[in-house]
């Protein structure tokens, strides 16, 4: 028995040999698992879910669906670039949308499992941007315009996001090293599960004498990848 956990695929039309990873990964790999756990980002960006009225976002719904009639369990986050998921595309993917941060009792270790921009606290403009993507009156009104003027304005704020990232620090875009010790303490230790930051390791940390573990999931930009836990511990592979 093992669950498997991916995040950032940032699926989007630009990358066809991406998209085609991830039907391979969903057909040949995913269905060997009990569970299958997606931490954020799975679209480079998710407008809503009438969005679903694109056939390539359909075919991504109906793999999940067809994985989760295997018998696999299929659980969705959200991440920062695909917030505005919903209860419709979840149910299209047979899939539970699950709250950042959801604690697991992982063959018998805790594990917490979030996106991770929640651990990035150095980064304050984006925090403050986060909290007002998040606040349901702002989300409502973003959701009342049409489908290609939402699409428009999401394009518009990725540039700007890259066009940001030039300017930021390496270490103002990754965890914030006390937030992560601050979780790993509230949630009862000892292993913590993110993607986000695009730098796939595991990580030790020693918080206050306990022994904890944090593996970081790879982004699916190059190729993709994904973590197997199990009950002897937990691995990070390529595709
Ligand atoms: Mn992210």
């Amino acid at each position: 028995m093992h669950t498997l956990f991916i995040s950032d695929l940032h699926l989007s039309a630009d990358r066809p040999r991406i998209n085609q990873q991830f039907f391979d990964f969903i057909e040949y790999i995913a269905p060997q698992a009990e569970a299958l756990y997606i931490l954020g980002d799975l679209f480079e960006y998710w407008a809503g879910d009438d969005d679903l009225a694109d056939s390539r976002n359909a075919s991504v719904a109906d793999a999940f669906r067809l994985l989760n009639g295997k018998g696999v369990a299929v659980y969705l986050m959200h991440g920062n670039r695909d917030l505005l998921i919903g209860q419709t595309f979840a149910q299209r993917c047979g899939a539970r949308l699950i709250p950042d941060p959801t604690p697991l009792g992982l063959y018998g270790t805790r594990t917490l499992v979030m996106h991770g921009d929640t651990l990035c606290t150095d980064d304050t403009e984006y925090q403050k941007f986060r909290a007002y993507a998040r606040n349901p009156d702002n989300q409502a009104q973003f959701l009342a315009q049409p489908l290609e003027a939402r699409r428009q304005q999401m394009l518009g704020m990725r540039a700007q996001s890259e066009q940001n990232k030039q300017t930021k620090s390496e270490e103002i875009m990754d965890v914030t090293p006390a937030t992560v010790e601050q979780v790993l303490r509230e949630h009862g230790y000892p292993r913590l599960i993110h993607g986000h930051t695009h730098r796939p390791a595991r990580h030790l940390h020693v918080v206050d004498g306990h022994d904890c573990e944090r593996w970081v999931l790879n982004d699916w930009y190059q190729r993709g990848g994904y973590l197997r836990c199990d009950a002897s511990g937990c691995r990070l592979f390529n595709l």
